[in-house]
């Protein structure tokens, strides 16, 4: 087999960055954007010792599970690479990742629930972080094509909130209008570098940042009097970022107008969110997703609990009122202290966020004697550390309620709570991220 050979394949398989699969020769292809049951006439890009990549040439025996929709780039930049598959397809797509890690892990006695759908499958977004950038000497918005920075250029980008992008294409104008140059991450010259830019689903407020290169430029504050004028802009920040780096958000934040945050809101309570701190996306799911875990988590007026990974408190501010108190822990030193104020703005007195990292904080309270009932634990995809485990078995919870955006570290840490005296028999998967091969689920650990 060899570079730009063109042979027909059979697709048996979808792999879990959602590739097509086929067999040939011995040698296992991976087809982008191809399904299983089709056949088609692929082009060879790469070849490996037991595997190639390869893109469609021509599809000769279409799958009905495929939409066929103009979504070229964005398959293409891998913003959207499940697009071409029908919503419901997706779904099962989706649970079957967390099935098959199920049974590599010999796990058979677990159920796994049909994944819950997401309200909204495209537009979904609150917030987009968007490169900016020269192309063919003018100043582009858009994403940068898969493992590169070729900028392409974008004005609709499908996942996120329209009202988003159109703020994203005013700003745009707004800069090229002032002759504000996009960043040049070669030279580490020119001045913005990213358009940050986030939207309340609750009250429609809507925070823009410009990550730029200086604190201060000649046009800034024309444009600042420009974008103020945009419909529903309720702030300007400047974030300063005068790095070469590939780091998105530098460590200071300027606010050139409004307010210092945005509030939305889940369930009834409200949030507000600084620029830095982290907020799930898909507004509408995550009420849906905190419902599932609280829920299962069955917890009582008496129970002490622990929220840990726990951004600006939005799990833990979702349950205070029931329980008896909350304890979080989040790394990042604004969200805390959104955690911190929003307990406030809710009239809630017995929640209280702490600032460190979860692996290290966690066995120091069970150290100091610090126990719980439950434990709500939201990891970044990297998944706890076995520090971390050991620390939260010690306070001696009834029940461990696990929310995680990767399947296959969330099972590895089941089973080390496993070990520790904690059973599970069930996975939800959630769709928090339609269109996107992200997978989200719920856990719950009892005691045994
Ligand atoms: N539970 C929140 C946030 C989940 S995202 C929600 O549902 O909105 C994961 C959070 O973990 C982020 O806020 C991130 O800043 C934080 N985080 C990442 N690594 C951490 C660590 N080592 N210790 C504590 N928090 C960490």
């Amino acid at each position: 087999m060899e570079k730009n050979q063109i042979i027909d394949l059979e697709i048996t398989d979808l792999s879990y960055e959602a590739m097509g699969v086929a067999h040939y020769e011995g040698m296992t292809i991976f087809v982008t954007n191809a399904l299983p049951g089709e056949t088609v006439s692929a082009k060879i890009l790469k070849v490996k010792k037991r595997f190639a990549f390869a893109k469609i040439e021509k599809i000769i025996k279409e799958s009905p599970d495929r939409v066929n929709i103009e979504l070229n780039q964005w398959v293409q930049t891998g913003l959207a690479s499940l697009a071409h598959i029908k919503y419901d397809k997706q779904l099962e797509f989706k649970r079957n990742q967390v099935v098959n890690l199920l049974q590599k892990a010999h796990l058979d006695n677990v159920e796994v629930g049909q994944t819950l759908p997401s309200p909204e499958e495209t537009g979904y977004r609150n917030k987009a972080q968007v490169p900016v950038r020269t192309v063919n000497g003018q100043l582009e918005i858009g994403f940068f094509r898969r493992h590169s920075h070729d900028l392409v250029p974008l004005t609709n980008f499908f996942t996120t909130d329209p009202e988003i992008d159109r703020v994203l294409v005013a700003v745009r104008d707004i800069l090229r209008a002032s002759k504000v140059p996009a960043y040049d991450e070669i030279h580490n010259k020119g001045e913005v570098r990213y358009l940050d830019v986030r939207r309340s689903k609750a009250n429609g407020e809507i925070m823009v940042i410009l990550v730029c290169l200086h604190k201060d430029f000649p046009q800034l504050e024309k444009i600042a009097t420009e974008i103020k004028k945009i419909e529903g802009v309720t702030s300007l920040v400047l974030n300063y970022n005068p790095k070469k780096t590939n780091v998105i958000l530098g460590k200071a934040d300027y606010l050139i107008f409004g307010k210092p945050q945005i509030v939305d809101q889940i369930g009834d309570v409200k949030f507000r969110i600084s620029p830095e701190s982290f907020f799930q996306i898909n507004s509408l799911q995550t009420p849906r997703l905190y419902d599932l875990a609280i829920k299962q988590a069955d917890l009582k007026e008496t129970d002490t609990v622990i929220d840990a990974y726990s951004g600006i408190g939005t799990i833990g501010l979702s349950v205070a009122k029931h329980v008896k108190s909350v304890r979080g822990i989040e790394v990042v030193r604004d969200a805390v202290k959104d955690a911190n104020d929003n307990a406030e703005m809710n009239d809630i007195h017995n929640a209280k966020y702490f600032v460190g990292k979860a692996e290290e904080l966690m066995p120091r309270w069970a150290d100091k004697g610090i126990t719980s009932d439950v434990i709500f634990v939201d990891p970044p995809r990297k998944g706890l550390t076995p520090e971390f485990i050991a620390g939260a078995v010690k306070t001696g919870p009834k029940k461990i309620v696990y929310i995680s955006c990767n399947p296959a570290t969330l099972v590895r840490d089941l089973q080390e709570f496993q070990k520790l005296g904690y059973d599970f028999n069930r996975i939800d998967p959630v769709d928090m991220f339609p269109q996107t091969p992200h997978v989200e689920a719920v856990a719950v650990l009892t005691r045994k």
